[in-house]
């Protein structure tokens, strides 16, 4: 058996009392062809691995170069240096793999992140990216295991979908036929008809259309997966493929559906905080550093860790499209003209710096929004009774979180068949193309909602990273695809 070795991050608890133990890893640096740094990405702390002068032959040591893999046995005591609890006295050293020092992309020295990107196959080495992969680990794992806990359905639903009804993006279309020699039919129209499934498909943008199916069975479920959407924009919060989790649940009303994605939130992070405390102490150093750069005015109030800590101990303030609108028009950023976009009044779509406006500066929170006008949201958003005169809105809620904007997309949605017809006709979405989607309306309706949760955008939050490419392993925007 190869695989006897105690991880550093368990090592590095133990009391160092001469026991023996074989660590594998990554070596650093290694100094005076007598210290090792020894990494194997349990944790950023480095496990100093002491070859004793003398104790190994030359050739051994040449080997020992930034990145080369190895096999460490030895005996594990208090340290004499300051810096660490404890060394390894290295009595056998085995190298896995040579790495030439030489050629390493990554040296041993401060790098940017927009260069870690052009290698991201090896940023995963680097402290930064250690932290952010596995705090993503973490509130991936916290996710599961809130839902699980609650006793919601953890639901598949498909990649490729045949529904472009939803209105959430552009698509990326999914398509066997060759490129050169399309198929035409009598119209001269690309024949779909020929392709792998017989008709237009793409990757989906959202799965939520299936996941009601699920509610309105299950009473709750969720997805965690994959979404795409085929968007030129080259923001530092949208990419091209992303994970979205999406809960949908029967017999929820738009308030029930706010304090669930509430509760959800502050459970993830508090899972984090629990977990992975090391890691975001290492990052809320990072985030200070890298804003130590910019002018006072553009830097956070919070360090991360405080903004962490009050997003667990405040509730999130609530407030209606309407008010925020009232907010924003009379302020006086809006009254200095200060916005690129000014708040022309109702009815108008939110522009991020507007979002942005009102959780960074007027209420320094996350802020739920909700009952938005009909016309720029979903047709599948459940309308309103109670509104204003010419004033149509439907229960909708979107979360604006600090540094980010928009974090949760969700609504009630309309469980009344006649209803949700008129809107699709109003809107030109062919009935028929959602025939099963409108069943569940025919079959035993029930109020239900739900929402979509960008995992991405809440990685960034949690490791403060301001750009959304740093906390996806391999990010796909516009005109990148490597790895
Ligand atoms: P935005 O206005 O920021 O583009 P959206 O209104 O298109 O967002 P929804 O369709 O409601 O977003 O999607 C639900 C959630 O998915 C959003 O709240 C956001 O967290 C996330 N999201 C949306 N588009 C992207 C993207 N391109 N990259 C990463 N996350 C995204
Ligand atoms: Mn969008």
């Amino acid at each position: 058996m190869f695989n006897k070795r105690i991880r550093i991050k368990e090592l590095l608890a133990m009391e160092p009392q001469g026991q023996e133990v074989t660590v594998m890893g990554w070596v650093r640096t290694f100094r005076n062809n007598q210290f090792i740094a020894l990494n194997d990405g349990s944790t950023n702390n480095n496990l100093q691995v002491v070859v004793e002068l003398g104790s190994q032959g030359e050739e051994l040591l040449k080997r020992i170069t930034t990145s080369a893999s190895m096999k460490v046995t030895g005996m594990i005591v208090p340290s004499l240096g300051k810096g660490q609890k404890m060394d390894l006295k290295a009595a056998h050293i085995e190298i896995l793999g040579d790495s030439d020092a030489e050629k390493y992309p990554l040296q041993p020295k401060k790098h940017s992140l927009e260069f870690l990107r052009e290698i991201a196959h090896l940023r995963f080495r680097t402290n930064t990216f250690g932290s952010v992969f596995r705090v993503r680990h973490a509130l991936a794992f916290a996710i599961h295991k809130f839902f699980n806990e609650k006793g919601f359905v953890y639901m598949h639903t498909p990649i490729i979908t045949a529904s472009d009804a939803e209105g959430a993006g552009e698509m990326f279309r999914v398509s066997t036929l060759p490129f050169d020699q399309t198929p035409r039919n009598d119209k001269g129209e690309v024949d779909f008809k020929q392709d792998f499934f017989g008709r237009a498909t793409n990757l989906t943008v959202s799965g939520q259309l299936e996941g009601e199916l699920g509610a309105t069975a299950f009473g709750e479920i969720y997805t965690f997966g994959p979404t795409f959407r085929a968007e030129n924009s080259n923001t530092a919060r949208h990419l091209a493929e992303f994970w979205m989790i999406e809960p949908e649940m029967a017999f929820y009303d738009l308030e029930d559906n706010m304090n669930l994605a509430e509760e959800f939130i502050q459970y993830i992070i508090r899972y984090a905080m629990e977990n992975n405390r090391e890691d975001l102490e290492f990052l809320a150093q990072r985030l200070a550093d890298e804003e130590k750069q910019l002018p006072q005015d553009k830097r956070s109030e919070m360090g991360l860790l405080e903004k962490l800590d009050f997003v667990l101990n405040n509730g999130f303030e609530r407030l209606t499209y309407t008010d925020a609108i009232e907010i924003r028009k009379e302020s006086n950023h809006n009254k200095k003209k200060k916005f690129q976009y000014p708040i022309t009044g109702w009815g108008m779509d939110l522009q991020s710096e507007h979002e942005r406006y009102l959780v960074e500066k007027h209420f320094k929170k996350p802020v739920i929004l909700y009952n938005y006008p009909a016309a720029i949201k979903a047709f599948y958003m459940r309308q309103n009774e109670d509104c204003a005169p010419g004033q149509p809105t439907v229960a909708a809620m979107d979360i604006l979180a600090p540094g980010i904007g928009e974090i949760v997309g969700g609504s009630q949605r309309e469980e009344r068949l006649s209803k949700l017809e008129d809107r699709m006709k109003e809107i030109g979405i062919p009935l028929e193309e959602l025939w099963w989607y409108l069943d569940t309306r025919r079959y035993g309706t029930v109020p239900h909602a739900g929402f979509g949760l960008g995992f991405e955008r809440m990685v960034q939050f949690v490791t403060g990273m301001t750009n959304i490419r740093d906390v996806i392993a391999f990010p796909r925007t516009p005109g990148s695809a490597e790895f």
